[in-house]
């Protein structure tokens, strides 16, 4: 696993408590860094890793709120700020794909305001509110960002043609953040390819298959593998901003 000395450091990630977002909290934790773990209010998921973590000696708090909520994002972020007395980093990571069966392209009916306005304001405004509220404290700090993106903003048909284009918004919303908040803070993004998470879109035996065939490395991503590329984005990778990262073991090659 690839580990950092991040003792004095502090982080904020939003949908900490599962998948990518628990695996990148943990090497952060693992390598000294504070860690606050974003969750929704009603998700158990959050006080239950925040107990586990404690117990294996990691410096993690809880910082519930719901991204998709403008007063309740920015102040999730300054409460999860003041908490940990500092915040050098953010992980912009919650993300959903506002429907539990994907949705293929040629299927506009399927394609309603109500599932757009929940992909958009979760997956898109989440991350430009997030980012500004953190900012007056990253920029303090000297820190960076590293925005969850998906192979599905770039070629791939992802979950849906609106989690497509909210994840192709989070790519040019990561390039003008690094625009706006440079030189002092950096801002990157990755693009996980298939990631066995407990990610909502229920993917048939079939689709799974397809993803490993298709990879060039022959499996799918574990939450780790992007983990690993999230923390090298905030913590190394000094004189990178304003890109995105694929992992996708070759998916999309
Ligand atoms: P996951 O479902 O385990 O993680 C998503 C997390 O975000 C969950 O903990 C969820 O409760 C939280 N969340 C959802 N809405 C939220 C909100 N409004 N406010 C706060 N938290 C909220 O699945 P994951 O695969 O770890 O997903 C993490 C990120 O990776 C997402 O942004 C997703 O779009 C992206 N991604 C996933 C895949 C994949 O194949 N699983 C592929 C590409 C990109």
């Amino acid at each position: 696993m690839i580990s950092y000395d991040l003792r004095g450091k502090a982080a904020l990630v939003t949908g900490g408590a599962s998948g990518i977002g628990l695996a990148t909290v943990r090497i952060l934790g693992k390598s000294g860094c504070k860690v606050a773990i974003n969750h929704l209010a009603d998700d158990a998921r959050g006080q239950e890793q925040v107990e586990a973590l404690r117990a294996e000696g990691m410096d993690v708090i809880s910082a519930p709120g719901d991204v998709g909520d403008a007063e309740g994002c920015a102040a999730m972020v300054e409460a999860a700020a003041a908490s940990l007395g500092r915040l050098d980093y953010l992980v912009n990571n919650a993300g959903t794909p506002g429907t539990r069966t994907s949705i293929a392209p040629h299927e506009l009916d399927r394609l309603t305001e109500e599932l757009w306005h929940a992909v958009l304001e979760v997956n898109l405004l989440g991350v430009f509110r997030c980012a500004k509220a953190a900012a007056p404290h990253l920029r303090k700090a000297g820190g960076a960002i590293v925005n969850t993106a998906s192979i599905a903003g770039l070629s791939f048909p992802g979950s849906s043609p609106a989690y497509g284009a909210s994840k192709a918004g989070v790519i040019s919303i990561t390039q003008n953040l690094a625009r706006g908040l440079g030189p002092e803070v950096r801002v990157n993004a990755v693009a996980p390819g298939a990631v066995n998470s407990t990610w909502q879109v229920q993917w048939s035996n079939e689709e799974r298959a397809t993803t490993i065939e298709k990879a060039v490395l022959k499996r799918r991503c574990e939450p780790e593998d992007i983990a690993e590329a999230i923390v090298f984005l905030l913590a190394g990778a000094k004189m990178v901003t304003g890109q995105t990262l694929v992992v996708d073991g070759g998916l999309t090659l």
